[in-house]
């Protein structure tokens, strides 16, 4: 019955500020939402931040979609340079639809 429920994959944790259930009931307060979809798989990539002369290393590690390569490159990378502040990031890439709230069916 339900066809609105396009938007979230369940396999992935998506920040969806949207209140579950009850949706039937309340109804939207603007007038198109802007839906955002995962389109791809989620990327690991690692990134130097150790101070240099002129400011942060900024050195960024290929992605993966592993975790487990971040750690190698982050050793090889302080090996070579003796740096040692990182951070670990994770990326996503995401489209945005914008979607009419007049065709509820
Ligand atoms: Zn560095």
């Amino acid at each position: 019955m339900l066809l609105l429920r396009t938007s979230s994959s369940s396999d992935a944790a998506v920040n969806t500020p949207q209140p579950e259930g009850e949706t039937m009931t309340s109804p939207a307060p603007v007038p198109t939402r802007k839906e955002i979809q995962i389109t791809g798989i989620r990327r690991h990539v690692a990134e130097c931040v150790t101070s240099v002369k002129d400011g942060p290393c900024g050195a960024r590690s290929n992605s993966w979609d592993s975790a487990l390569h971040l750690d190698v490159w982050i050793r090889a990378h302080a090996d070579e340079y003796e740096h040692k502040k990182f951070v670990k990031r994770t990326e996503e890439p995401v489209n945005v639809y914008t979607k009419p709230t007049q065709g509820r069916q």
